[in-house]
């Protein structure tokens, strides 16, 4: 796996309007992810609206925004209408994250400016923060979703080089009472759709203790198409031509494909169990919102 570059960069703005999302704000504190799975979505946003490569402009330099917390903050104390999605465009739990605090920081300003919040992540190092997410889901509704497309470890290792386990920390993060689910996503047809892939996937996250276990199918944007492709040549040539009749040059697979998957998950899924947490009593408000009913 190759080395990873870091340039510290400063933003203006961290909160990102999002339409047509269950959600109304995302927030990236980085640009790029070291996890580097061939799969990702987000290759195709960096080619698309930031004129970079697919390949190693954004697995192998990753910009730190070094002033993200401090421009949330600000940005939270001016707004805080909405809920608010953290991961969409990188892992918020890079390697160096350890070292940065960016993530941290961020939510040390959620926790003074409270709003519905999920986190998507395939990183470990979220445990590090369990003080500062407790605080957090005292005041608001938090999800911290962890994304684990498949736990056999020969296919990991290619798919998603960069990764660590990370049903330990799902694991610690509910026994510390929190709201944690994995996603089983993407779903890569003929690598990790059998029955048997996804069973072992619910199970383990069964075993940990998940909330709840979502899939979603493989999408193939335009732009990741060839590097996606030229992988799958490489290490799984034999599923190749199963991918032409799927996908049939398209971003999504085959209705009939989805319907089916839908359905193996379905029986999956059933085989394990997965407890929403306990709704818990209504908070109270915070005190600025007192104050401001109280002015009115
Ligand atoms: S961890 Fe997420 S953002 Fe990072 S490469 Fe993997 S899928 Fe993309």
């Amino acid at each position: 796996m190759g080395s990873v570059t870091y340039r510290e960069v400063e933003v203006k703005s961290a909160l990102n309007t999002v339409k047509g999302m269950p959600f109304d704000w995302s927030l990236n504190p980085w640009s790029g992810c070291a996890h580097k799975c061939v799969y990702c979505f987000a290759r195709a946003y960096h080619a698309r609206y930031r004129e970079k490569n697919v390949g190693s402009d954004f697995d192998s330099n990753v910009e730190v925004r070094v002033n993200i917390a401090d421009v949330l903050r600000k940005e939270l104390h001016r707004r805080r209408d909405g809920s608010l999605a953290i991961g969409t465009a990188t892992d918020p739990y890079q390697p160096i994250e350890g070292k940065y605090q960016l993530t941290r920081r961020c939510l040390e300003a959620l926790v003074d400016y409270p709003m519905p919040t999920s986190i998507v992540t395939k990183g470990p190092l979220v445990v590090r923060d369990i003080d500062v997410l407790k605080k957090l889901d005292e005041k608001t509704d938090l999800t911290v979703y962890f994304s684990v497309p498949c736990v056999d470890e020969e296919i990991v290792r290619k798919t998603d080089p960069g990764t660590a386990p990370r049903l330990r920390a799902l694991r610690m993060l509910r026994e510390a009472g929190m709201d944690a689910a994995v996603l089983c996503m993407p779903v890569l047809p003929g690598i990790s759709d059998s029955e048997e892939s996804l069973d072992e996937a619910a199970r383990a996250a069964s075993e940990a203790g998940a909330t709840a276990f979502r899939h979603r199918p493989l999408k193939i944007d335009v732009e990741i198409q060839q590097y996606y492709y030229d992988f799958l040549e490489t290490e799984f040539p034999v599923v190749v031509p199963r991918y032409a009749a799927l996908y049939q040059g398209g971003v999504h697979p085959a209705k009939n494909y989805e319907r089916e998957l839908e359905e193996r998950v379905r029986r999956v899924r059933a085989r394990y169990e997965f407890c929403e947490r306990p709704a818990r009593p209504a908070r109270p408000p915070e005190p600025e919102t007192v104050q401001l009913q109280l002015a009115i």
